[in-house]
């Protein structure tokens, strides 16, 4: 029955159907700047250096953690550099707004969503800038429309299209540090939206692209990018550098430590981007543009998503234009289709298989029943509560038979694989999500990955 699949890697879809943010320049940066065409890249020559820096939930989850961050960015500002500060919202303060609006009604309208979530950011900007304040020392917070940031008009996950950086500079010119709410923007029609879970990542590093920036810190929970994520396996290896692809590559495939738009908007731009600790003075890790991770190593890293739902679609005719037709809906529907499987059924018909987020689940179900007709399939059949794992390196490239050992070990851990994607630098399977810690485990031992150390972790 099975004749032929196809094997599409998230980020062809991701190439195809995203378009990078466009960061603008102004004249008022030149102004900001002395102009020497003899000096630097692009010929500005920068007579002050701006440092954003990052703060996510857990790094500004109570008064005492605020008032900690407003000391760190005073000596980033004592020790001379401009200081623009992102900032997410409080500890778990969005998931608890998710689940507010979920007791009123279980799929709630995407607009008034996005005018609830934002608050959670607008919070710590306030209180942030009063500590800042406290500690004596000028500073004024802004929202993301106030700091110019304009995204495309989708509601959850916007894209950010450009960043006026005028707004921003102003202030900075005056002396403040400038605490800017994080995951959020607006649209040309003055609407509110958010950039997707984890966004503030993303807000900062295009508000370093775009304010030119000497670099983007982004401080967090852990005290750098891991080979894994070190809650799951205690026995992670923290990295001083990874490149942008492989960091993107690990985002983009679960690594939570770092929005994908913003590893993406740092490769785009040339931001320099260092991610570590708020708890703890230890370096952390660079993500540059050539780097190798573990040399030597095949395997460089290991990352999870566990919340994973794939579909199938029946009978659908078995002619050009079939896949087209079924994908060009879901993406105008700004569903993100992962691995994608094509099995011919019967001569002239042929099932889809495909992944999506668990979120997106629902969405895509309606997607698909509202379009039954003009797609002609027979049934949609789905299954939830599975979980993908990868394992992601640039060695693979020339090394045969990483993923015939992947499925090894995985089959020696017991671990059942219901769907395969590859790339050049990474083998991924969808399994059940119960067994995500063994397989994540299993997988980094087996690849040589473990520290002698327990990685360091801060909050639940
Ligand atoms: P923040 O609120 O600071 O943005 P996040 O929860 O978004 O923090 O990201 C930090 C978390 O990312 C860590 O606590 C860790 O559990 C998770 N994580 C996942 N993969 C990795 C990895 N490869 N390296 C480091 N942390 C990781
Ligand atoms: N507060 C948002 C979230 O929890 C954005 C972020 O933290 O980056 O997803
Ligand atoms: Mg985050």
């Amino acid at each position: 029955m099975l004749l032929f699949s196809y094997f599409f890697s998230r980020s062809v879809m991701h190439k195809k159907y995203n378009c990078s943010p466009w960061v603008d320049t102004p004249a008022l940066l030149n102004h900001f700047y002395n102009t020497d065409r003899r000096m630097g890249v692009g010929g500005i020559k920068k007579t002050m250096s701006i440092v954003v820096q990052k703060y996510g939930g857990t790094s500004v989850g109570s008064v005492e953690r605020i008032q900690h961050v407003a000391r760190r960015v005073v000596q980033a500002r004592e020790a001379g550099h401009d200081c623009v500060v992102v900032v997410s919202a409080m500890g778990k303060s969005t998931d608890k707004l998710v689940d507010m609006a979920k007791e009123i009604c279980p799929y709630p309208d995407e607009r008034e969503m996005d005018m609830l979530l934002t608050t959670g950011e607008q919070v710590s900007i306030a209180l942030l800038t009063m500590a800042l304040h406290q500690l004596g020392h000028k500073a004024v917070s802004m929202t993301g429309w106030q700091a110019g940031i304009l995204t495309e008009p989708v509601h959850g996950s916007a894209r950010i299209k450009k960043i006026n950086p005028e707004p921003v500079l102003n202030e900075l010119k005056q002396g403040k540090i400038v605490v800017v709410a994080g995951f959020q923007g607006w649209t040309e029609d003055r609407q509110i939206t958010t950039l997707g879970r984890g966004g503030s990542d993303t807000t900062a590093v295009a508000l370093a692209a775009s304010l030119n920036a000497e670099r983007c810190e982004i401080y967090t929970d852990v005290t750098g990018v891991y080979t894994a994520d070190p809650r799951i396996v205690p026995q992670a290896r923290k990295l001083k550098s990874i490149s942008y692809d492989e960091m993107l590559e690990l985002a983009n495939l679960g690594a939570g430590v770092l929005h994908p738009r913003a590893v993406e908007t740092a490769k785009n731009h040339d931001v320099k981007l260092v991610v570590c600790s708020s708890f703890v003075d230890e370096p952390g890790t660079k993500v540059e543009e050539e780097s190798n991770m573990e040399q030597g190593l095949v395997v460089s890293g290991v990352a999870h998503d566990k919340d994973i739902a794939k579909i199938t679609v029946t009978k659908m005719p078995n002619r050009v234009g079939t896949l087209s037709k079924l994908f060009t809906t879901l993406a105008e529907n700004h569903i993100n289709v992962d691995i994608i499987i094509q099995s011919t059924y019967v001569a002239d018909t042929t099932n889809i298989s495909f992944s999506v987020s668990g979120n997106d689940l629902k969405k895509t179900l309606e997607v698909l029943e509202n379009n039954k007709d003009k797609l002609s399939y027979e049934e949609v059949l789905h299954e939830d509560g599975l979980a993908k794992v990868s394992i992601v390196g640039a060695g693979m490239i020339s090394n045969p038979g990483v993923a015939a050992r992947m499925f090894h070990e995985l089959s020696e851990a017991d671990v059942p694989i219901h769907m395969v994607s590859t790339s050049e630098i990474k083998v991924s399977c969808v399994i059940p999500a119960g067994k995500t810690e063994e397989a994540v485990n299993a997988l980094h031992t087996a690849f040589g990955l473990n520290a002698e150390d327990q990685a360091v972790v801060h909050g639940s």
